[in-house]
């Protein structure tokens, strides 16, 4: 079944690194022509020409997701490039150790404003002409966070339910227009999403990715490439993939 995307298109946020990048990446290669989007464009252009060299198609979008007029200008020229969308992956996330005792608000509001507002940025370019056109999957990278509070992440836990809440709201809203909506939750992956914490006390006690096994991105683009390739009738509504626990 491989190019079984072939002919649809699709956006990818946060696609300069780690799972966006594995997410654009498997896409591309089902067939899917893929608009990568992210703030680092250099790392765009590499992994646009490493599609290319597979013999997929992308372009890349430099797009901040908290403006919501970059990421309307970026849907619209995806679209005209590529043509309308069928699939938004919202994957642009950051995460920040802290305890809230220690009240590292600067890093509780880019959460917020990255992970909620950005969400809804590119939800609010892309749904619109989804349900008009009677098709469309917009899947969202939540995590195992969006399941379950964890100590030293309960800014980080609060938008990724954030996202649970909106998703599964959208989903009842949109289906009679053909639209499905897929929560992707994460466990830990190995990708550059750890190293921005400035919170030492949180970091020390809870993290855990440096310890513990865990995912690699391709892991969580197989779960989304399942998610899309179903048939209309069959909505995959939430998918958790965490690392196998040694016996
Ligand atoms: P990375 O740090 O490797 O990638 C984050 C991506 O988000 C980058 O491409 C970055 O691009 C983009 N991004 C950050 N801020 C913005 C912004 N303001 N506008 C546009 N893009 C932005 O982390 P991961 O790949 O691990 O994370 C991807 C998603 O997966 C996140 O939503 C995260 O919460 C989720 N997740 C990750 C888990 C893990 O263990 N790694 C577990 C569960 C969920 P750029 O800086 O170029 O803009």
């Amino acid at each position: 079944a491989a190019h079984f995307l072939h002919g649809k298109v699709a956006l990818v946020t946060g696609a300069s690194s780690g799972i966006g990048a594995a997410i654009a990446e498997h896409l591309a290669v089902a067939g899917a022509k893929v608009a990568l989007a992210a703030r680092r464009i250099d790392r765009l252009k590499e992994l646009q020409a490493r599609i290319e060299d597979k013999g997929g198609v992308a372009i890349t979008i430099v797009m901040d997701v908290c403006d919501e007029e970059q990421v309307h200008v970026g849907v619209k020229r995806a679209e005209s490039v590529l043509g309308p969308l069928d699939i938004l992956v919202n994957n642009a996330g950051v995460l920040y150790y802290t305890m809230m005792k220690n009240v590292h608000i600067k890093e509780w509001q880019k959460m917020v404003d990255i992970n909620v507002k950005g969400t809804l940025n590119c939800v609010a370019a892309v749904l619109a002409g989804m349900v008009e056109r009677r098709r469309g999957h917009i899947v969202n990278v939540s995590s195992d966070g969006g399941r379950k509070g964890f100590a030293g992440l309960s800014v980080y836990c609060g938008t990724k339910y954030f996202v649970e809440g909106m998703s599964q709201g959208m989903r009842q809203e949109v289906a009679e227009f053909g639209v499905k909506v897929t929560c992707i939750q994460p466990g830990d992956v190995k990708t550059e999403l750890f190293e921005k914490s400035t919170d030492q006390e949180a970091r020390e006690k809870y993290e855990m990715v440096s310890k513990m096994k865990v995912l690699e991105p391709g892991d969580i683009a197989q779960a989304v490439l399942y998610a899309v390739k179903q048939p209309d009738h069959c909505s995959v509504n939430e998918i958790l993939v965490e690392p196998q626990l040694a016996p």
